[in-house]
């Protein structure tokens, strides 16, 4: 039998299909939404249709891009001997957010679709190769991997010093512990 608030409960399903948003938060959001919010809310209606069409993938780092390359990858100022390797383009986010760090990035979402040639045209011309991983024994096995790979090409690996918790994202670390984990980093 069709809802009689069809459109209503699309959207609540919707909304629940995004990370982070249980169903109780999805029903709120969406009273929300219809009720006193339907001004903000057709700006966020056209903020996300405008942001899924012209975001895509920087064809050189993999970064979120409006372009072929990256605003990172495309800056002149940003010094091109150091790249950092990252899980998530929302890393790049968190460590920008930090401002200590002026080189170069590297997104790997998962090991299955690392593509060891396009990582190889990243590091032209770099010398420095910074592993920014959440601790986890998978992001150890990751470095390794990765590393072993790239033997001979004349690199110097580090990674983020210990002081990032074990296990959880680096968009949850608070940017201070970041900052010394980068500036910490340790040689390979
Ligand atoms: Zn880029």
């Amino acid at each position: 039998m069709r809802s009689k608030l069809e459109p209503f409960e699309s959207l609540v399903s919707a909304l629940e299909a995004m990370p982070g948003i249980g169903s109780k938060s999805a029903l709120k959001l969406a009273y929300h939404i219809v009720t006193d919010k339907k001004f903000e809310a057709i700006k966020l209606a056209h903020a996300i249709e405008n942001a899924v069409e012209s975001i895509r993938r920087c064809t050189k780092c993999n970064n979120l891009s409006q372009d072929e390359l990256c605003y990172i990858c495309s800056d002149d100022l940003r010094d091109k001997t150091k790249l950092c390797i990252v899980q998530s383009a929302k890393d790049i986010f968190t460590i920008e957010k930090v401002g200590l760090y002026n080189g170069l990035y590297y997104v790997i979402n998962d090991i299955e679709d690392f593509d060891l040639n396009h990582l190889k045209n990243a590091l032209k011309g770099v010398k420095e190769v910074i592993f920014a991983f959440a601790p986890s024994v998978a992001s150890d096995t990751m470095i390794l991997y990765i590393e072993s790979q790239l033997e001979g090409m004349d690199l110097i690996f580090s990674k983020i010093a210990q002081g990032v918790p074990t296990g959880i994202s680096l968009d949850s670390v608070d940017t201070l512990s970041l900052a010394k984990a980068l500036e910490d980093r340790v040689n390979l």
